[in-house]
């Protein structure tokens, strides 16, 4: 018996009928339908995980579990306009830090506080190497970006380099890792050749606010031939004391950078 082959019309395309919509492009469904067939199969050999628990997530959630995005504590409506911190007046401007300690930045921004799971998060990452988190912090830091790049118009993203010796023992870097994924999602350009750390300081967590400064003074340079940018994004994980971010904002603007600003995922509440 001869089999019956169905013949599909093909409609002839037309680019007009497809001008300015590139996703709707025919040759772009296809190679759609191949990414997606590609992703299904990833997807299946590596299950996407929730981003703050780590749980293998159910078919409908993305990046992170219903539960855990219940309870992420994002920084609310009443913040530092200098440093990002929560703050309980919404007549004041400042938090208490800015107000006594000028900042060598101009101003940066954190999306969630360093608490619950967003500190879990955090902490799977920077100490077990679990980079499930990454696009989900990406996407927060995306939200700032997209809110704050219009002004700011930054000229590249420096991630807070960690040193050499860190790097080599940690496997990886997530503050380089953070702003490649925000460069990937803004289109701004990465410089992690800018700015070097010289100096191995050790942890400083458990230091009070004037030891962390005098531990970390001069610890960061800009390389002499490097091209100089106007507007820089210091990118990083956690903002605590504001040290970090004031030693490379001094570094930046002592070889010329003008104007230069913070994004983190993560900022602690207190002035420890
Ligand atoms: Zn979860
Ligand atoms: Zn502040």
């Amino acid at each position: 018996m001869q089999r019956r082959i169905r013949k599909h019309r093909i409609k002839p395309y037309r680019r007009e009928q497809y001008e300015g919509n590139r996703e709707k492009l025919p040759g772009r469904c296809v190679e759609k339908l191949f990414h997606a067939a590609g992703s299904m199969f990833i997807d299946a050999l590596f299950p996407p995980r929730c981003a703050v628990c780590g749980m293998i997530l159910p078919l409908k959630e993305k990046m992170i579990c219903r539960k855990c995005a219940a309870d992420l504590p994002y920084v609310g409506s009443t913040y530092c306009l200098k440093c990002g911190k929560p703050i309980d007046s919404t007549e004041r401007e400042y938090c208490s830090d800015c107000e006594t300690h000028p900042h060598r930045y101009e101003e940066g921004r954190a999306a969630l506080l360093y608490e619950k799971g967003a500190r879990r998060a955090i902490d799977r990452l920077k100490f077990y190497n679990r980079r499930e988190s990454v696009p989900f912090f990406g996407v927060c830091l995306n939200k700032l970006a997209a809110e704050y790049f219009p002004r700011w118009k930054p000229d590249c993203l420096v991630p807070v380099p960690m040193h050499p010796k860190k790097r080599a023992e940690r496997g990886f870097d997530q503050a380089a890792l953070l702003a490649e994924e925000l460069g990937r999602r803004t289109g701004v350009e990465v410089r992690e050749d800018l700015l070097v750390r010289q100096r191995y300081t050790g942890a400083s967590k458990k230091l009070g606010r004037a030891s962390r400064r005098k531990n970390l003074r001069g610890v960061f340079a800009v390389d002499d031939d490097a091209d100089i940018p106007f507007s820089v994004v210091l990118i990083d994980d956690i903002y605590t004391t504001g040290a970090t971010m004031d030693e490379a904002g001094y570094a930046l603007q002592k070889a010329g950078v003008r104007h230069v600003f913070f994004l983190t995922v993560c900022i602690g509440r207190g002035q420890t």
